[in-house]
């Protein structure tokens, strides 16, 4: 396994660190803001709320450990005082939001990622890079290990979040190489849980809402193309393992549990007891034909595995939409 071999230089983290969370406001980030404040740290949330909601953070309103800042981290990031970690995890992330804001989100995965770099430079903190299974496209290659480079379309419809986050992934390491910076890069695979979107257009929220609803479910292609889905908090504490770690090339989090879409409408009927059936609509370019994260790299380095079984999962997802719709 290729070992960064620079002197990393970090300021010791007191006992109760402040730590930056771009996209505070997102699905990951408010998990994740939760996690850091169980863990005792003090959390900036930063968010221009494109995709992320007020929603997701009123519950930490009150809590003197937490401040929440409007703002929109590809133009300058101002945070007064120390800093100890920056979690980017700022981006529109399903693809329908990337395909509505295809500029904001190259902006935020080059732009938002040079300043989150620079904040963390500045104040000599630990920077986490939320990256992204998508880096290695459709690809040829699977289960995808970490030293898979990817098979991405730099010009179609995806490309402008798989170029941004193979762009910020790149930048990352040259903070780290050239700078001696304490970087981290996670890369997500499909996640789900409370606090998603129902209309995101990413396919529990699509198909939980629709079984809900009793309308069809909308199978795009014919249903073989594979996911890997795992449970928000598996993923949160792999992330936060990864964040304590010394490791500074990327690892997967993910769960290894792959399953067609086909099966996994299949799964959402018999779960939701729905009179709903599937339905065929045409697939969209570039979708990739499989996707399972190989997670030998977590498992050795963090001690980390997803525990959160499907059934278990999907039923609290339901439950959550139940409240949406
Ligand atoms: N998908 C689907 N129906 C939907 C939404 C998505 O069949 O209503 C498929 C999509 O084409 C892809 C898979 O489900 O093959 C996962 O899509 P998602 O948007 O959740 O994220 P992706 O893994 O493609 O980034």
């Amino acid at each position: 396994m290729a070992r960064s071999t620079v002197a990393v230089s970090t300021k010791p983290k007191p006992a109760v660190p402040t730590t930056v969370v771009t996209g505070g406001a997102g699905f990951l980030g408010s998990h994740l803001t939760e996690r850091l404040l169980a863990e005792g740290h003090k959390v900036i949330g930063v968010d221009n709320l494109i995709t992320g909601s007020t929603r997701n953070i009123e519950h930490l309103a009150g809590n003197d450990r937490y401040r929440f800042i409007r703002a929109n981290v590809s133009e300058y990031i101002f945070i007064p005082g120390d800093v100890d970690y920056v979690f980017h995890f700022a981006s529109p992330a399903s693809p329908i939001d990337y395909l509505e804001l295809p500029i904001p989100t190259l902006k935020v995965g080059a732009l938002g990622t040079h300043n989150a770099l620079g904040l963390a430079k500045d104040k000599g903190a630990t920077f986490l890079l939320a990256s992204t299974s998508e880096c290695y496209g459709d690809p040829l290659v699977h289960p995808q290990k970490e030293d898979y480079w990817g098979n991405v379309n730099p010009i179609g419809p995806r490309g402008v979040y798989d170029e941004a986050k193979r762009f910020a992934e790149a930048m990352t390491m040259a903070y780290h190489r050239f700078h001696g910076m304490d970087t981290k890069i996670v890369r997500i695979f499909n996640t789900y849980g409370p606090r998603m979107r129902l209309r995101d257009g990413r396919v529990v929220p699509a198909f939980i809402g629709q079984a809900l609803t009793n309308q069809p479910l909308t199978i795009f292609g014919d249903g073989t193309q594979t996911r890997s889905f795992c449970y928000v908090s598996d993923l949160i504490d792999g992330i936060f393992r990864l964040s304590q770690s010394d490791f500074h090339e990327p690892v997967n989090i993910g769960n290894p549990r792959e399953m067609t879409i086909k099966q996994f409408g299949e799964e959402i009927i018999r779960i939701t007891g729905t009179p709903s059936q599937l339905e065929f609509k045409p697939l969209p370019e570039d979708d990739p034909k499989v996707r399972q994260p190989d997670i030998t790299r977590a498992r050795t380095l963090l001690g980390w595995e997803p525990k959160v079984d499907f059934d278990e999962g999907i039923r609290k997802t339901i439950e959550y939409f139940r409240g949406q719709i």
